[in-house]
């Protein structure tokens, strides 16, 4: 049997491209090696934002008991956390499964491997398509230096971590690190961050990321910028971090959170003509399709924005594209909106003034800073920063930069206005919503 398109992993972008094909009317088959969901759901997404609502508890409970209540410390029962998260993954497994098995996509578990541009190997057997889609997705990779050690974890091992250590020693400065540390360290987790660049979260607004640094969890988080680990080891029941300035770090857990690499290797892509980059992603043009013409990839793999509604929707697009294109939804995939759940949680859509002066854009700001109302009795410090990039020539809105306990539900719907290319003068049309914190950013 040829089969109408082959879809090689069952993660966010693949499932949705094979969903969406068989709507169209394709015969699809999914090859998939491990559970279904992908990164997403088993070691992405989903756990990771179990873990963050966990770690708002403390910060939860100052809260209360600046209103006056009384309120004993709370016990957190951390192997029964575990257990709980690990049942919703599994529920979730079964109905991405689900998903597949009821729009008919033939299942095969297995890894896939290419013997030609119109077949692949999954086990013994030989499969074949008339179009194929990389959905593979990538994995922690750790720096050289840390490669191979097994003292050294990654945001995979995470997710199954035993018993809450009391010290956390975390390599990185990406999304992923940050999002880590202020997890823990809201858990009450000392954390010694070690990251080998100046700036943190590098692609992001420079206030925003500056705020976020001063809102430090009990002064929890030490962050050693411009430093490297070059050795790990274990002495007795702790691990001795040596960084590259030979300063030592004693600590219960250490985390490499340093980047990702795509999953290209071992797929057979020297059997076809498809190319990849220095960094392992495959080379796709705008319509997904890789040098050799029926194979397509999207999502991580690819390497372009890797999250997972990007995933989603890169899939959904080739699906419509290859088996229904009068159907096809025209994305945005250039002003896509992002979040990091650290406390307070930044969101962040478009342009920063310095991407609009790298892209020669006459653009200004305008920001405003408060303490939300919420906090009146807890503390003196503010804990929210709202900033508008805006065009000079048309007052079009070009980026939205917030930080805030709530930034990730807003940034959703304040992208609206930048794919919309709304104006400032549509901001200051609309009538407030009071009290609210997001008013000022209407009034602002
Ligand atoms: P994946 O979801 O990785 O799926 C790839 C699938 O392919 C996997 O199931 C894999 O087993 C399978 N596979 C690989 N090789 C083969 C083979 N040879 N044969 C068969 N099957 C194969 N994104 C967000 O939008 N928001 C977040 O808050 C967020 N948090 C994250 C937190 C962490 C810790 C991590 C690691 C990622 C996070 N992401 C987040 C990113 C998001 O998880 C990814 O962008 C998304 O899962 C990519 O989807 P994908 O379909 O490209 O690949």
């Amino acid at each position: 049997m040829i089969y109408d398109l082959i879809v090689i992993g069952a993660g966010s972008g693949g499932v949705r491209a094979a969903r969406i094909a068989s709507v169209h009317g394709a015969k699809v088959a999914m090859i998939e090696n491990n559970k279904f969901g992908g990164t997403c759901v088993n070691v992405g997404c989903v756990p990771k934002k179990f873990f963050y609502y966990l770690s708002q508890i403390n910060k939860d409970i100052a809260n209360y008991k600046s209103y006056g209540c009384k309120i004993s410390d709370p016990q957190i029962n951390w192997r029964k956390f575990i257990q709980k998260k690990d049942k919703e993954i599994t529920r979730l497994n079964t109905i991405y499964e689900n998903i597949l098995n009821n729009n008919k996509i033939k299942i095969i578990k297995g890894s896939a491997k290419f013997i030609g541009s119109k077949k692949i190997l999954v086990g013994k057997k030989i499969l074949q398509a008339k179009k194929f889609i990389i959905a593979t997705g990538g994995k922690p990779k750790k720096t050289d230096f840390l490669e191979g050690n097994k003292h050294v974890n990654t945001s995979d091992d995470i997710f199954s971590l035993k018993k809450l250590p009391k010290r956390m020693t975390i390599e990185g400065g990406g999304y992923i690190a940050i999002e880590f540390a202020y997890i823990f360290a809201n858990l009450g987790i000392s954390i010694n961050l070690i990251y080998r660049g100046k700036r943190i979260l590098k692609t992001f607004d420079e206030d925003i990321v500056d705020f976020l640094i001063k809102n430090n969890p009990n002064n929890k988080i030490k962050i050693h910028f411009e430093k490297t680990i070059t050795e790990v080891n274990k002495l007795k029941k702790e691990y001795v971090v040596r960084l590259d300035d030979k300063k030592i770090i004693k600590t219960d857990y250490v985390l490499s959170a340093t980047g990702r690499i795509a999953n290209t290797k071992n797929l057979g892509l020297e059997k076809t003509k498809v190319q990849i980059n220095d960094n392992h992603s495959i080379k796709v043009n705008r319509h997904f399709q890789t040098h050799e013409k029926n194979i397509y990839a999207v999502g991580d793999v690819i390497d372009y924005v890797n999250l997972t509604p990007v995933a989603i929707r890169q899939g959904h697009f080739l699906a419509d594209k290859l088996f229904n294109n009068k159907k096809m939804i025209e994305y945005d995939f250039t002003n896509i909106p992002t979040a990091v759940f650290t406390s307070p949680q930044i969101g962040t859509v478009g342009l920063t003034l310095e991407m609009a002066k790298k892209n020669k854009i006459d653009a200004y700001e305008l920001t405003t800073s408060f303490k939300s109302m919420k906090k009146t009795f807890l503390t003196k410090d503010k804990d929210t920063f709202y900033k508008l990039v805006i065009s000079k020539k048309d007052k079009t809105i070009l980026g939205i930069h917030i930080i805030s306990d709530d930034a990730a539900e807003l940034i959703q719907l304040l992208a609206v206005n930048v794919v919309a290319r709304n104006t400032l003068d549509d901001f200051k049309k609309t009538v407030a919503v009071h009290p609210t914190s997001s008013e000022e950013i209407i009034t602002i």
